[in-house]
């Protein structure tokens, strides 16, 4: 066990066994040895690679639509453009740079950052210097008014609880320690009718044997969105590996250098995350005013938005090379045996914004 290990391992055996949610956090955010708390987990020598790092015209389409979305709204100035989990800040630069199309937006946007890695804001600050942004914990502290919102591989961060149903009742799988107190297992904690209020009726009616996810993290992060574009006008993106509900099941997993792992091993060392459950970020943001659009597949979203008509562009105007490069890279983007299908867009507004571009 490394030393990440330990410290979790110490906290079970003075207090008991810690739900999926706990380990998670701990693993991810633990103040010193946390995941996200090291260097840079991205690319090609890290441990995953995001949309934004296979290809610019990722970001760069989201640019255009963030420019469409301050239009739809009025062109408030200013208005905080926020980003979650900017990871290198990749994302928002190719954003912006295509934003220069449009210097009023350029000039209105406040470019505010949730981050909670110390390596990784030093990467956006480098990445997005010419937007002087500024760093957050949390949304709660970026100032109310006008808000642009973006998520991409966020949701999938935060910490899920898991539930089983058993023949005895719905249980919470939980992580202890074996006989030897060295290795962490799972194990079930005794039923209780309270699980049964965080499940929506479908979930409840479940066959003995599955195992349900909530994360009350994302839901609540879901409806401190919801209320800020249902009291300020706005609109928010949200794209990530999940599902619309349909989907139950152990989604929790663990990844080091591009392959996946135990995810009760080298906690700290390897990326943690569960697949995001879109409906119950959408019933979150609804329940306090807000309008959700989605999901829908990455690629039907990002062919809406015109990806294919971007690269023809680009490619017309490339070397051999350099063009085959830009195919691969969208087609990575929006095959569905790809990222096409798997990845999907959520989209959260005032009350009668309307369909955002590519929800119609
Ligand atoms: N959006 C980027 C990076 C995705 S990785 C991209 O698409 O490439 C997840 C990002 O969220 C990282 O920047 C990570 O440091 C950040 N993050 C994860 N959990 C967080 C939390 N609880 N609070 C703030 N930032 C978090």
């Amino acid at each position: 066990m490394n030393a990440l290990g330990r410290a979790i391992a110490a906290r079970i055996r003075a207090a008991g066994p810690v739900s999926v949610a706990d380990f998670m956090a701990e693993a991810l955010t633990h103040p010193r040895l946390g995941y996200y708390r090291r260097g840079d987990p991205l690319g090609a020598k890290g441990d995953f690679i995001t949309a934004p790092e296979i290809s610019q015209i990722f970001g760069e389409l989201i640019g255009l639509w963030l420019i469409d979305g301050w239009q739809r709204l009025g062109q408030p100035t200013p208005v905080y453009l926020v980003e979650l989990g900017p990871g290198r800040g990749t994302l928002m630069a190719d954003a912006l740079r295509a934003a220069k199309l449009r210097p009023e937006f350029l000039a209105a946007i406040r470019l505010h950052l949730i981050e909670s890695s110390p390596g990784l804001r030093e990467r956006q600050g480098t990445a997005l210097a010419a937007a002087a942004p500024q760093w957050h914990e949390g949304l709660e502290t970026v100032p109310a008014g006008p808000i642009l919102l973006i998520a991409n591989e966020f949701f999938d961060a935060l910490p899920i609880r898991q539930f089983e149903r058993t023949g005895e009742g719905w249980c919470e799988r939980m992580i202890g320690l074996d006989d030897s107190g060295e290795r962490f297992r799972w194990m079930l904690a005794p039923p209780t009718p309270a699980v049964e209020a965080l499940l929506c009726e479908e979930e409840k009616s479940a066959p003995v044997g599955t195992v349900v996810e909530v994360s009350p993290a994302a839901r609540g992060l879901a409806a401190v969105v919801g209320a800020r574009v249902a009291a300020a006008p706005g609109v928010a993106l949200i794209i990530d590996y999940g599902h619309d509900g349909e989907g139950h099941g152990n989604t929790l997993q663990a990844i080091s250098q591009h392959a996946r792992t135990d995810p009760l091993d080298n906690a700290g060392e390897v990326d943690l995350t569960a697949h995001v459950h879109f409906g119950a970020l959408a019933r979150a943001a609804a329940t306090v005013g807000a309008e959700t659009y989605g999901p829908v597949p990455q690629g039907d979203f990002l062919k809406a938005i015109g990806i294919e008509i971007r690269a023809n562009r680009l490619c017309a105007n490339a070397a051999p090379a350099q063009a085959e490069a830009i195919r691969s890279g969208v087609k990575r983007l929006i095959d569905a045996e790809e990222m096409g299908t798997l990845f999907r867009a959520m989209a959260i507004t005032s009350p009668g914004f309307g369909p955002p571009a590519g929800f119609a």
